[in-house]
């Protein structure tokens, strides 16, 4: 079982709070989308000639592309690689490129996901991220996705400055009420370098309050779980049969191929990163290199690795996964079942709602030491 990642460097326009790789500038569109067809084509013994179950255009806004291009790339991955015809194909499209003719194309081309960057329903927050869609396109484009996907997931983010508990609440509900099967819910952090952090440090916005992000998580735990929604990793919450398995795979330690600029690919002994520089990655691969930088994994990051991605889904740490280290763990996860932060059984260890708040704490905590 492996996936494929497929970065879309391109975006209309810059979000205030983003930090992943991506331009504004098209002009180097069709370039890129050749480069990303040789670097499929250069890589295909990296998985090992595994199945790949899963595929996944991410970015940037894969929904940027015309449907040739997209088309275009599905084509070298089913000619390269042993691909499993019943692969769950995910597009991340944004509100604004959702028509009935994308949608029609991309369902011919085999894309039976859609990730949907709706972000809020309210206009106000919208315009303070500096989102390129209205609110009314979010609505409007979920419905027209829903005559043709039954596989939908929406993108929430929560905790911005003056957002109140009733705002988030409406956006939640909304999201239930339209019945999107899967929901990816975020609190806003404020990354390096992004327009966010200048504008927080120039004192034009308020900072984040960590106390209200932790009670827009409860509150978002509490509706969702009332509403049929099983809460299966910490960001992420979905209706029977609906957790994304692109996602899930990553966080079973499953192997990924990642194709594009600043994409990350793991083999279970290395993990490697491509260059962040569309005109970099376009030249490498003009000239048949990868540009790509890795690390050898070592057993006591592999195991830390487990313990980080585990403990942030429903089923926690698997005791029979951690070998020798499983007594050692036991005794630091005590102190976190005694608090109530962490609950056990015979098997496995996982996070109780108020661990989720500490999630990232806790699991350092459990770290097993180089
Ligand atoms: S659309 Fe997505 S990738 Fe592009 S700037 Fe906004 S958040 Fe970042």
């Amino acid at each position: 079982m492996a996936g494929i990642y497929l970065h879309i460097p391109f975006c209309k326009q810059a979000c205030h709070y983003c930090n992943f790789h991506f331009s504004t500038s098209l002009r180097n569109q069709s370039e890129l989308v050749a480069a990303l067809g040789k670097e499929i084509v250069l890589r295909k013994d990296y998985l090992q000639h595994q199945p790949i179950n899963t595929i996944y255009f991410g970015g940037g806004t894969p929904s940027l592309l015309p449907a040739e291009a997209l088309a275009f790339i599905l084509s070298c991955i089913r000619q390269e690689h042993w691909y499993d015809t019943e692969a769950e194909i995910t597009l991340e499209a944004n509100p604004d490129d959702i028509t009935e003719e994308n949608c029609r194309n991309w369902q011919q081309m085999g894309i039976n996901r859609l990730s949907i960057g709706v972000q809020s329903f309210r206009e106000e927050e919208l315009r303070w991220m500096n989102r390129a869609h209205s609110a009314a396109q979010s609505v409007e484009g979920l419905k027209i996705a829903k005559h043709f996907f039954d596989n939908i997931s929406i993108d929430l983010i929560y905790g911005l400055p003056h957002q109140t508990q009733t705002q988030w609440q409406g956006n939640i509900e909304q999201a239930i009420s339209l019945g999107i099967p899967h929901l990816s819910c975020y609190a806003l952090t404020v990354e390096p370098k992004t327009l966010l952090e200048k504008k927080i440090l120039a004192g034009h916005f308020s900072p984040v309050e960590p106390d209200r992000q932790s009670e827009h998580f409860l509150l978002l735990m509490d509706l969702l779980e009332n509403a049929g929604y099983r809460h299966y990793e910490i960001s992420n919450f979905a209706l029977p049969q609906k957790e994304s398995r692109h996602n899930s795979a990553y966080w079973e330690g499953a192997h990924y191929l990642g194709i594009g600029p600043s994409a990350h690919s793991y083999n279970g002994i290395s993990r490697q990163w491509n260059v962040s520089n569309n005109t970099q990655y376009i030249k490498a691969l003009d000239k048949d290199q990868l540009p790509y930088e890795q690390e050898i994994l070592t057993p006591v990051q592999r195991l830390n690795e487990y313990i980080m991605t585990a403990l942030r889904t429903d089923t926690g740490i698997d005791l029979l996964k951690i070998g020798d280290y499983r007594s050692r763990l036991l005794r630091i996860a005590d102190r976190y079942t005694e608090t109530g932060h962490l609950m056990k059984n015979e098997h496995h260890i996982w996070l109780s709602k108020e661990g989720k708040l500490l999630a990232d704490g806790i699991a350092a905590a459990l770290f097993k030491e180089a």
